[in-house]
Formats: structure tokens, sequence, C-alpha cells
């Protein structure tokens, strides 16, 4: 069976040359490994993703150079298959809801912090510090019922005393040059919002069930996501899906090293095209070959 890639990208701003970078990774490794590579577009927070976004998007890649099967899957159109996950996760009693607003979040952390450090999650927020795993089950329901908002958590303690030891194949490299067989710690991500109200996903929740729906084997993604992959390995084991391999790649910064994002127009594909870069000079902007 020929290796499955995918490029995965939100259509929540315009492409970049991290996003080049990331995209010709994947179409070249696809290539060079006779593999195939799909395109997904990760479009399920409905409030920052826009359609002119995908089209852009779609325009950028095929003026890279870069080829993919069709039809692209959107997450959008798939809600219910991660609902029905969720109802999995939820069947195992390994989700509950918590009914604390973002500031009511911050104020819990910003108390327990006056004592000592709170930790926090890869991503840098504070792990969740609210009681709503011990609710009863009746005031769950009448907060609900109330039509009170809430995100749906995994219970991690409870999932984590369902696996073992967890790891992945890294290909690539983590933060601190971790490779080769990699020790998972989903315990670091504390109780993961996998869904809300009004969404029965999350990033975490859809990727890892769309990589085994897409029978992705080698997932190349930015090291941003490395410790993403801890929670992802421990859903597979979960929800009973194979696992890739990964391999996670270095972010390119701008010359005065910060992160590169959407809303910087210099480094935007847009631009460089509209100043006359070639697809081949972009190849070289971000240090890979010409591939003929
Ligand atoms: N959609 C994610 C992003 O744009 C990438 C997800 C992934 O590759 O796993 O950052």
């Amino acid at each position: 069976m020929p290796p499955v890639f995918r490029f995965a990208p939100s259509p929540n701003g315009l492409l970049h040359l991290g996003h080049a970078y990331s995209a010709l990774l994947n179409f070249d490794s696809a290539r060079a490994a006779g593999g195939r590579l799909l395109l997904r577009i990760e479009d399920i927070d409905t409030a920052r993703c826009k359609p002119e976004f995908e089209v852009a998007l779609l325009e950028d890649l095929a003026w890279l150079g870069i080829a993919w099967e069709t039809p692209i899957r959107r997450q959008s159109e798939h809600l219910a298959l991660y609902r029905q996950a969720l109802q999995r996760l939820q069947a195992l009693g390994l989700i509950y809801p918590s009914f604390e607003s973002r500031g009511e979040i911050a104020r819990l952390v910003a108390g327990r912090e006056a004592e000592a450090p709170w930790p926090r999650d890869p991503d840098g927020a504070p792990l969740y510090p609210g009681m709503a795993k011990q609710l009863a089950a009746d005031e769950r329901a009448r907060l609900i019922e109330l039509g009170t908002p809430y995100a749906l958590r995994l219970d991690i303690a409870a999932a984590l005393e369902k696996v073992g030891d967890l790891s992945w194949t890294e290909l690539g490299e983590g933060p601190l040059g971790e490779t080769g067989e990699v020790t998972a710690d989903p315990q670091a991500w504390g109780d993961a919002i996998l869904a809300r109200k009004e969404t029965p996903t999350s990033y975490h929740l859809s990727v890892v069930i769309d990589d085994a729906l897409q029978g992705v084997t080698d997932v190349v993604r930015g090291r941003d996501l490395f410790w993403s992959t801890s929670l992802h390995r421990l859903l597979q084991e979960l929800l009973g899906l194979p696992r890739p391999v990964y391999r996670h790649h270095g972010l390119l910064r701008d010359p005065a090293g910060r992160k590169l994002s959407k809303s910087t127009a210099a480094t935007g594909l847009r631009e460089l095209r509209a100043q006359g870069v070639t697809p081949t000079e972009v190849r070289a902007m971000v240090g890979l070959p010409y591939l003929a």
C-alpha cells in the first residue's frame, strides 16, 4: 500500500511561506515515497473560517505546483461523525460537561496562582482548574436544561486508566530534539476540551478521526503541534484507531525571529506572487530543492 500524506490547513486567513513549506514538504515526501497526497480543510471553527480563504488557499497551493487527490475533505461536512466518536467516549464514561466561562476560568486560575504557579498545557493555557467533574448528574442536567453554555472535557485520569503507556514514532524532531520513539504525555493537557455545546468536536478529536478515516500513514506538520500528538495518541487508543508515523518540521521565522502569522503581509504567498516571485523562488526561500 502506498503511504498516504495530507496537508490540513484551516481557511482562517491567507497562506504564508510557513504553509508553503509544510505543503511542499508533504507533496515532496509523497512523491519521493510513491505515495498519495490528500488535502483536508480544517474548518470547524465557523467563526474564523471563511469560504473565500478556502478558494484562495486552493489557488495558492495550485500555483505552488502542488497536486492533491480529490475530493477534498471538509471537516464542517462531517460533524455527525465527530459527534458519534464523542458519544463513544461518553459511553466509556470519559466525558463530562464543564460550565465555567473563559472569564471564570481565568479568575479561578488567578486565585490559585496567588498561592503557587498553576500548571499549563503545552500550548500555554492553564489546565482546567474547575470542579465540574464532581457535579451531580441532576445538577448537570439542570444546567444543560437552563441552556447554560458548556464545554465537553476528557476526564484524563479516567482515560489514562484505560490505556497502557503510549508513544509515537517521530521521524522529525520535537522542540528539544526529541526523535525516534517518543513517549506520549497526554496528562500534560489536563481535562482537555473535546467539544462545546455549539460544536460537537475540536481540533484534537477531528484530526485523529480524519487521519484514520482517510488512511493517513504519515503526518507531516509543524513543530508547534508536536505535543498535541500526545493527546492524539490517547484518542487513537481510546477509539481503536491506527497510529500514523509523525514528522514534525521546524517553523519558519521572520527576520526578527518571530513565528510567521497569517496577518503578516510580508511573507504572504499572494504578496510574493504580486511582487513577481515565482514558485521555484518560493521553494528556494523555504529551503526546499526544486523538483523537476
Ligand atoms: N489545521 C491545522 C493548522 O492549520 C493543522 C493540523 C494538522 O496538521 O494536524 O495548523
